[in-house]
């Protein structure tokens, strides 16, 4: 089994995507928003947000935006299940910070933004050279995502440690929930498709076996070949159940098994029905 070299090249992308704190421009003040002005003993619906915490929420929007539009692009160019699937996972992340956004009646970074434009100029030149990497290969494809994935998880960590807003650190610890499952199922895909090992570049060895242990292994992502169908991952680990389908099918690609957290135990992929051309 290979194991893949430190990527010391990349080190430096995590310093950008620190570096939050010369970002996004247009923050309204949420003062005085949404108060029970008549009811003077009742608690605010919405407290304001402190500048560290609002720049906070303004650049995980926008990494959540990241995280999508990589995985979209990465998707057109190598068709891999994975990137496809964690994809509408960030979405759905993207959704999470607008409400978040929205109720704190702030500016929306994202606004009109098409995919891969950023207004946040540090995670602008994250993706750009995510990108870069991500289109050299289809395993670098699979790296990027692992990178994205501890990079947010990092960002998560700091970003709860600075909110004392109890509907913000729920949605985050949500978030981080997520990018724990994705980074799994990268580092499962890298192993299952390349039979490399990931390491990891920016969290300590601990903290990322704490997250690998912490649902078994799950599955990474089938992918469909064009002859014969991709294996599908196993699912799940200590507590959850679940194997990934064989693909099958002479042209058929099988869509692997996705790991699910632990209690609802992975399911298990659906075998390839011999499509053409292993899409799945
Ligand atoms: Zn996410
Ligand atoms: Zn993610």
């Amino acid at each position: 089994m290979k194991r893949l070299p430190l990527l010391t090249g990349i080190a430096p992308l995590l310093v950008l995507a620190a570096a939050c704190s010369d970002s996004p421009t247009g923050i309204d003040s949420a003062d005085g928003t949404a108060l029970e002005t008549a009811r003077p003993d009742i608690t605010p619906v919405v407290t304001p947000l402190s500048t560290e915490e609002t720049l906070d929420l303004l650049h995980m929007r926008e990494e959540e935006k990241l995280a999508r539009d990589v995985y979209d692009l990465l998707y057109v160019d190598w068709s891999l299940t994975v990137h496809d699937q964690i994809s509408d996972s960030e979405q759905r992340h993207m959704d999470t910070m607008l409400q978040m956004v929205e109720l704190y009646g702030l500016k929306d970074p994202v606004g009109g933004n098409p995919a891969g434009v950023f207004t946040d100029s540090s995670l602008q030149d994250l993706y750009d050279q995510l990108v870069a990497l991500g289109e050299s290969s289809a395993q670098d494809a699979i790296i990027v995502g692992c990178i994205i994935e501890e990079v947010d998880i990092l960002d998560l960590e700091e970003t709860l440690a600075r909110t004392d807003h109890d509907n913000l650190e729920s949605a985050y610890a949500s978030l981080m929930r997520g990018s724990e499952n994705h980074l799994r199922s990268f580092v499962a895909t890298l192993e299952s498709m390349f039979g490399v090992v990931y390491e990891p570049q920016y969290l300590s060895l601990d903290r990322y076996e704490d997250i690998l242990d912490a649902d078994g292994n799950p599955g990474g992502y089938g992918n469909g070949g064009s002859d014969g169908g991709g294996n599908g991952g196993n699912g799940g680990g200590d507590n959850g159940g679940g194997n990934g389908g064989n693909g099958g099918g002479d042209n058929g690609g099988g869509s692997g098994g996705s790991g699910e957290p632990g209690g609802n135990g992975g399911s298990g992929g659906s075998g390839g029905n011999g499509l053409m051309d292993g899409s799945c």
